[in-house]
């Protein structure tokens, strides 16, 4: 295999590969590296993307692969990046098991990790009926008994807006709540009960919650369960490279998706909130194109 690249992404899911379309369909060599590890590999059935709607992520990966792959200009490697160092047009890029490459461009679309909260069952619901959008899984559970995990003032916000969808609704605080009594009036006048228990798990079968169980030994009758976990980037090296982070955690980057490094993109979760497998998707096209627009400025003209 080759070992010299104009772009290396590191990253191969939505965002990665829909960037590997773009410069491949630009004539760029491309390695896409990927570690097999999308942050929506459990949930049943991705939804809101118009000609995949209901598919499963893996699906949609395997299709987008089939036609990325297609572009004899782009390479595929299923394998981790462990390291990059070196400057704009002089990467260089090291797997876990020692293979090394170089690149005169580097796409980060290494996606965020969910931290799991500290609730019995809740990693295995995750992505099924613990789940993180409305957009995304909210039109499968409308009309539902359901809860919002959540404490804070921007609860009251979070849960009017999933009163769209269903209006069968408790805030679970998981502690003392810490809502002004103002918004807590608000919640209260929705018909929406605000349970302060400590959380001790969820019961659930196969990962669909039946019930959310507390530690005072209590439990209470649950079908879907929305949370925004905490998270931290899925890779390290942009910051080990210099990449600025915003202060919510994502890759700092500018209007063209260049990060703080030259020469160094991002695309995709690790730098944006919007989070959805449609923007992902826009994000790498888009990144794609700067990428190369940028190595076509740099080009000298030809003599
Ligand atoms: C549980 C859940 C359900 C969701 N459901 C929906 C839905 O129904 N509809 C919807 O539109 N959106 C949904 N989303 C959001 C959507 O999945 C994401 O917005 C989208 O997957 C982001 O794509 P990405 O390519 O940026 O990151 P990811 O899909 O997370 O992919 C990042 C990739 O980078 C790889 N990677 C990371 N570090 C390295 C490394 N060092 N070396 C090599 N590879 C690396 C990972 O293995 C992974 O394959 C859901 C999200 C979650 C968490």
């Amino acid at each position: 295999m080759k070992t010299d690249f104009d772009v290396i992404i590191v990253g191969g899911s939505n965002a990665g590969l829909s960037a590997g379309m773009s410069l491949g369909r630009s004539l760029r060599d491309v390695l896409i590296i990927d570690s097999g590890k999308p942050c929506n590999r459990q949930t049943p059935a991705s939804h809101n993307f118009i000609t995949h709607d209901g598919w499963r992520p893996a699906e949609i990966l395997e299709a987008a692969r089939h036609e990325v792959l297609a572009y004899p200009t782009v390479s595929f490697l299923e394998s981790r990046v462990n390291k990059a160092s070196g400057s704009n047009n002089d990467f260089n890029v090291t797997l876990d098991d020692q293979r090394q490459f170089k690149a005169k461009k580097l796409l980060f679309a290494t996606g965020i990790k969910d931290l799991m909260p500290a609730i019995d069952g809740f990693a295995e619901c995750w992505g099924i009926s613990a789940i993180h959008c409305p957009y995304c899984h909210g039109y499968e559970y409308r009309g539902q008994t359901t809860g919002v995990l959540m404490n804070g003032d921007n609860a009251a916000d979070y849960i009017k807006l999933i009163s769209n969808w269903t209006k069968d609704l408790t805030l679970f605080t998981n502690g003392q709540a810490t809502i002004t009594t103002e918004l807590k009036e608000k919640i209260w006048s929705r018909n929406i009960n605000i349970v302060e228990k400590e959380i001790e798990g969820l019961i659930h079968e196969h990962g669909h919650i039946t019930h959310i169980t507390f530690k005072d030994g209590s439990n209470q009758p649950l079908t879907a369960l929305y949370h925004r976990p905490a998270f931290e980037q899925h890779c390290s090296i942009p910051e080990h490279l210099g990449c600025a982070l915003t202060e919510q955690g994502f890759i700092q980057v500018n209007e063209l998706k260049k990060t703080t490094v030259a020469g160094v993109y991002a695309a995709g979760d690790n730098s944006t909130p919007m989070r959805s497998v449609a923007s992902a998707v826009a994000a790498g096209n888009f990144t794609g194109a700067m990428i190369n627009h940028e190595m076509i400025s740099e080009a000298e003209w030809a003599a």
